[in-house]
C-alpha cells in the first residue's frame, strides 16, 4: 500500500481524510458540475459516488476494493465539484488518498520519472532529447502497433497528443541569461514550460521584466506534482523541501512566479504535505504565501490596445478551482475590445488533466469534444489558457475538430502584445 497523507486541509479546518470524505452529505448539488458524471451519467463517476467509495474503502466495507479502481482512476482531479459544493469538500484530494490506498506501488514509469527528477535531472534531460529526436523522425508513430502490443498504450496516446519536441530546454536558456543582482521576483520553471514549452517560460520572463521590473531564475527542480498525483508522497515531500530551500536561499521575501497553473496550485498546497512536521509546515506556509500564478500576476497589467483575432479564454481547472483565479476579463476586454469573446462553460475541464488524456483517451475525448464545441460557439480563433495540460489538450482538440482555432498561453499573448505596442510606439516616434 502506498503511503497516504492521512490529513487534509479543508475549508472547515484540517482533518483526517476519513472525516473530510464524511463531510460529503451526498446532496448531489455538484453532480452537473462534474465532467465525468455529465459524460457517463454514472453515479460512481460523480463526486458523491467517489467520496462514498473512499469512505467505504477506509471503513473496510468494500467487498471488492478493486471495484473502486475505475471510479477513482477516472476522476479528472479538476476540483469543479469543490467549487460547486457548499462545504467545498476536497474531493480531488480525497480521490488521490483513495488511489493511494488501493495502489500497491506507483507504476514503474512514474517511479522511473520521479527517480530521475529527484536524483538525476540531467540524465532525464538527455533522455528527453533522445525521445524528442525520435519523435521528430516519426519513430513512435512507426512503432505504435508494437508499443500497443507491449502494453504501452499511454505512450502511443502521449505521442499522438503532444505536438511539441523542442531542441533545447527552458532551464538551459535561463541559465545563460544575464539576471539582475537585485531581483524583485523569482521565476519558477515548472516542468511543462521547462521541458515542453520553453517559449511559454521565455514569454513569462519577458513580460515580468517589462511589467514588474528585474527578476531572477530560481533554478528549481520539479514541484513534485507528478509524484503527488501518480507516485509517492515521500517523493512529493522531498521535491517540495528542495523548492522551499531554494527559495529561502535566494530571498524568502521575494514572490515566486510560475506559469503552469497546475504546478502553481500544487506549490500553494505545500503546507498540506507536512501536517506531522511542524518546522517544515511553517516553512511551507511561508513559501506558499509567496507563490504567484502568472494569471494573477498579469491580471491587472496595462496592455497596449491592438487589433486581435477573436480571442477567448479557457480557465485551467487548477487556476479557477484550485486557486480561485478567474478569467482576467478586465485585462482581456481592455486589450482586445470587441474581439474578446466569452467562452460558455469556460471553467469546465478540457479533459487534459495531466496524464488523464493518455490513460483514459475515450473519456478524455468526450470531455474534449464538449469543450471544443463551446469554443466553436464562441467563434474564437485564438484560445488563451494557463496550464501545460490545457495547452497540449486544446492544441490536439482544435487541430482535430476546429482547425481554424489555435491555443496560446496567456503569457505568450501578453509578451506578443507588449512587443507589438513597442513597435507601434517606435513607429510613431520615428514618424514624428
Ligand atoms: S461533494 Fe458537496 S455538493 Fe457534492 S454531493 Fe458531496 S456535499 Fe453535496
Ligand atoms: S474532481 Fe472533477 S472529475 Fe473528479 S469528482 Fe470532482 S468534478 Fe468530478
Amino acid at each position: 500500500m502506498a503511503p497516504e497523507l492521512g490529513r487534509l486541509i479543508t475549508d472547515l479546518g484540517e482533518r483526517s481524510t476519513y472525516d473530510a470524505a464524511s463531510q460529503c452529505s451526498r446532496c448531489g448539488y455538484c453532480e452537473q458540475a462534474c465532467p465525468t458524471y455529465v459524460a457517463t451519467g454514472r453515479e460512481s463517476h460523480s463526486a458523491r459516488g467517489r467520496n462514498q467509495l473512499v469512505r467505504q474503502l477506509m471503513e473496510g466495507k468494500l467487498k471488492d476494493p478493486s471495484a473502486a479502481q475505475e471510479a477513482l482512476s477516472t476522476c479528472l482531479l479538476c476540483g469543479a465539484c469543490s467549487t460547486a459544493c457548499y462545504a467545498h469538500v476536497p474531493t480531488a484530494d480525497i480521490v488521490l488518498e483513495g488511489r493511494r490506498k488501493l495502489a500497491e506501488e506507483p507504476p514503474a514509469l512514474v517511479r522511473l520519472l520521479s527517480w530521475l527528477l529527484i536524483e538525476h535531472p540531467s540524465v532525464l534531460a538527455v533522455l528527453l532529447k533522445c525521445a524528442y529526436a525520435a519523435k521528430r523522425m516519426g519513430l513512435p508513430k512507426l512503432f505504435a502497433p508494437l508499443l500497443r502490443l507491449l502494453g504501452f498504450d499511454a505512450l502511443v496516446e502521449a505521442d499522438a497528443h503532444v505536438r511539441e519536441a523542442p531542441y533545447g530546454f527552458l532551464f538551459e536558456k535561463l541559465r545563460r541569461k544575464q539576471w539582475s543582482e537585485n531581483p524583485e521576483w523569482l521565476y519558477f520553471a515548472a516542468c511543462g514550460p521547462n521541458y515542453l514549452y520553453p517559449r511559454v517560460g521565455l514569454a513569462t520572463v519577458k513580460s515580468l521584466e517589462a511589467l514588474r521590473g528585474p527578476g531572477a531564475f530560481l533554478d528549481n527542480g520539479c514541484c513534485g506534482l507528478l509524484s503527488y498525483n501518480y507516485g509517492s508522497i515521500d517523493d512529493a515531500r522531498t521535491l517540495a523541501k528542495r523548492a522551499i530551500e531554494a527559495h529561502e536561499k535566494r530571498g524568502k521575501n521575494l514572490p515566486v512566479v510560475a506559469d503552469c497553473s497546475s504546478c502553481v496550485a500544487h506549490l500553494k498546497s505545500y503546507p498540506q504535505l507536512f501536517s506531522g512536521e511542524i518546522a517544515w509546515r511553517q516553512r511551507a506556509e511561508a513559501f506558499s504565501d509567496k507563490v504567484r500564478d502568472a494569471v494573477e500576476e498579469f491580471a491587472d497589467c496595462e496592455l497596449p490596445e491592438g487589433t486581435a483575432k477573436a480571442v477567448t479564454y479557457h480557465e485551467s481547472c487548477r487556476a479557477c478551482h484550485g486557486q480561485g483565479l478567474r478569467t482576467p476579463k478586465a485585462l482581456l476586454k481592455k486589450a482586445c475590445g470587441d474581439s474578446f469573446h466569452e467562452l460558455p462553460e469556460s471553467d469546465v475541464c478540457c479533459g487534459g488533466a495531466g496524464a488523464f488524456s493518455f490513460v483514459n483517451p475515450e473519456l478524455s475525448n468526450e470531455v474534449l469534444v464538449r469543450k471544443i464545441s463551446k469554443i466553436a460557439v464562441s467563434r474564437a480563433e485564438l484560445v488563451l489558457t494557463s496550464s501545460t495540460s490545457c495547452l497540449i489538450q486544446l492544441a490536439h482538440g482544435l487541430k482535430k475538430y476546429y482547425p481554424q482555432g489555435h491555443v496560446m498561453h496567456l503569457s505568450e499573448f501578453i509578451a506578443l502584445r507588449l512587443s507589438q505596442g513597442k513597435h507601434e510606439l517606435h513607429g510613431k516616434t520615428t514618424r514624428a
